[in-house]
């Protein structure tokens, strides 16, 4: 077995995929702490324009940490934030400020310019994470991002969650997979930093598709992308197709799931950053997997060492694999 200090990966540093971790100590040459904000967005999938049910899985609550709430100002909540995790992690020395709950540039531009606007001129806040639907996206608020990049770092996020048209549907996403095409392709276009977030286990799709998509996914002009296991939230639409029909899902187990996420890794383009690989909804609102409380350095722990073991790294079946082209997808 090779140990792994002893090989230079393609991004840059021994580690056997390309870390978020890396990318944001390259960038800052130090350790930056995101703080959650929820500036009181909706979502096109809640408020009617698209539709009012919203996704088969979402349960907003379940990914908003306590401090956040729109009652209060986007200031307050940065100062809570930074209260918050200066109690944990001492290391930080600056903030990003991660619009997080619903779509964030789901406003008119001059709203959005104002909220960004403030959530940069707090004392310590380096940049922006814009989390945001594929179809929340123009080319106003493109020029907005992109002339915010030029002087912070800012990264747009797309929920991609499937690159399946058939599953984008059962879920309700309001989309389609050309609709995240096109807007990951004009925000790269602009020069802005771009990121996705994938679910792995939707119903109806099988390892094999979702081991598939990992070329279809790595075609795409990304700077990074989060993905993780389907977690079935308690209150949602997605609790009772589950309850029904348990045999349309692939739950994965723990162990499972890292074997499974490896060999997709393996296939993936190593140029883009993985910045997740897993969720973590609050414990008492997942049905389902159970996979116990597992803390996020524990995760990284145990990946690290399986791709050790397996003496593999990201993209090390890269471009080997039969492509994929989104094409039919
Ligand atoms: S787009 Fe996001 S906020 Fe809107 S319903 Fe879907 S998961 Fe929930």
């Amino acid at each position: 077995m090779t140990h792994s200090s002893a090989k230079i990966y393609p991004w840059g540093d021994g580690r056997r995929f390309n870390s978020y971790s890396a990318h944001i100590r390259n960038i800052f040459g130090q350790r930056v702490q995101k703080v959650s904000i929820d500036a009181g967005f909706t979502c096109p999938n809640r408020d009617g324009s698209k539709g009012t049910g919203g996704c088969t899985y979402c349960n907003n609550d379940a990914f908003n940490p306590s401090y956040c709430t729109p009652q209060k100002s986007i200031s307050v909540q940065i100062a809570e934030g930074v209260t918050f995790h200066q109690t944990r992690y001492r290391r930080a020395m600056g903030y990003l400020a991660y619009f997080q709950a619903y779509s964030n540039t789901y406003a008119d531009v001059s709203q959005l310019e104002k909220m960004y606007s403030e959530a940069l001129a707090y004392p310590g806040v380096l940049g922006l994470v814009v989390g945001t639907r594929p179809d929340c996206i123009n080319d106003d608020i493109i020029a907005l991002i992109k002339k915010l990049s030029e002087k912070y770092y800012v990264i747009v996020e797309y929920g991609v969650e499937s690159c399946n048209n058939e599953t984008l549907q059962r879920i309700n996403r309001g989309h389609t997979y050309e609709d995240s095409v096109a807007a990951i392709q004009k925000t790269a276009e602009a020069g802005i930093f771009t990121g996705a977030h994938f679910i792995f286990g939707l119903p109806g799709e099988s390892r094999e598709d979702m081991i598939g998509s990992a070329g279809i996914i790595s075609s795409l002009p990304l700077t990074s992308v989060k993905f993780h296991q389907l977690q079935i939230i308690r209150g949602t639409a997605m609790e009772k197709e589950f309850n029904q029909y348990p045999e349309r899902f692939v739950m994965f187990s723990f162990d499972e799931y890292m074997e499974f996420f490896i060999d997709f890794l393996e296939q993936f383009n190593p140029g883009i950053i993985v910045e997740r690989f897993t969720g973590e909804a609050p414990p008492k609102l997942v049905i389902a997997p159970g996979w116990g409380r597992k803390r996020t350095d524990e995760i990284m722990n145990i990946f690290e060492k399986r791709l050790e073991e397996r003496n593999t790294w990201q993209g090390r079946l890269y471009g080997t694999v039969n492509k994929i082209t989104a094409e039919g997808a």
